[in-house]
């Protein structure tokens, strides 16, 4: 009896939660954007005020002997849909669950896949990140609104680190797996599928969402000229559409080359940081979604990495 009861009261609780928050996903729409390569496209939205947090883009890719899965989103039940998704389109087994890096919008889904036994792979620097920030994000996601959709919802240590560029085999499909170097954060990891010449890059791009910086403006700038040469068909960024050329990534190296020019010439005239943060590149307002939520922060990161140089 009193179990039942729990199971009424939890059942009660995540009804009007999601009276709250409008109807619970209970399915995510993966489009196939190249032979075997299923994309999810999240919202445009910030993670902790998006009801659901399934904001970061997700892909999998179908090889002939398994699967890899490239970011699981946001919370345990959103890597559980995702699951879903992929057992919608073939039974072979999950091998790989690769993480782009710490931020918990992309791997936070991770648990769903525990059960499939696969490697969980990683940037070899993610580790220190991971141990610092996944206690800090569980406590953000249980002070949510609707923190029982986050309810089970945290960090799977890597099974498999990579430190150099390095090929998994899905069967008749090989991924290049490349590990940068300070950019969007410390350890972000790129998934390059030869097949079908799809990159995807987790955020170290961005489109229509401004970029935020948590690793090296300077160094961000250097990793996107790396990849813009890259031999790619389509882009898969970490939010945002997918993407062919180099467009969008060339008008994010020019907000972060302005950003730059403009936060070193405000150290050069002694402007403080929270001046600098409020009044630095407002003209580009216009061109991110969410730019009153991430500019500012950057500004303030770029501005404690240069003020040394
Ligand atoms: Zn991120």
């Amino acid at each position: 009896m009193t179990r039942f009861l729990c199971i009424c009261l939890a059942l009660c609780s995540l009804f009007s939660q999601s009276v709250i928050a409008g109807r619970l996903p209970d399915s995510l729409k993966f489009d196939q954007v190249a032979d075997g390569v299923y994309v999810y496209t999240g919202k445009i939205e910030d993670v902790f005020s998006s009801p659901y947090g399934l904001v970061a883009n997700s892909t999998f890719i179908v090889g002939d002997k398994s699967v890899a899965v490239i970011d699981t989103g946001t919370s345990l039940r959103q890597g559980r849909l995702i699951r879903k998704a992929i057992r919608d389109v073939t039974s072979l087994p999950v091998s790989h669950v690769i993480n782009s890096h710490v931020h918990l919008d992309h791997i936070f889904g991770n648990r769903a896949f525990l059960d499939d036994h696969p490697e969980f792979v990683a940037h070899k620097k993610i580790l220190s990140d991971l141990q610092s920030k996944a206690p800090y994000y569980q406590d953000r996601l249980a002070d949510q609104p609707n923190s029982l959709w986050y309810k089970g919802t945290g960090p799977v240590k890597p099974t498999l680190l990579i430190e150099k560029v390095t090929e998994i085999d899905l069967g008749g499909r090989l991924l290049m797996l490349e590990p940068h170097g300070r950019a969007h954060t410390l350890h972000d990891l790129s998934v390059y599928d030869q097949k079908t010449r799809t990159l995807i890059t987790g955020d170290l791009v961005f489109e229509q969402h401004c970029p935020s910086i948590d690793g090296s403006i300077t160094g961000w700038i250097t990793v996107l000229e790396g990849l813009r040469t890259l031999p790619y068909d389509r882009l898969v960024p970490g939010h945002g559409r997918v993407l062919s050329g180099t467009e969008e990534i060339d008008k994010q190296i020019a907000y972060l080359s302005a950003l730059t020019d403009a936060v070193r010439e405000a150290v050069a005239n002694q402007v403080d940081i929270y001046t600098a943060s409020t009044t630095l590149l407002q003209d580009h307002r216009d061109n991110w979604k969410l730019f009153d939520a991430f500019h500012a922060r950057n500004v303030i990161q770029a501005y404690k990495e240069l003020e040394w140089e």
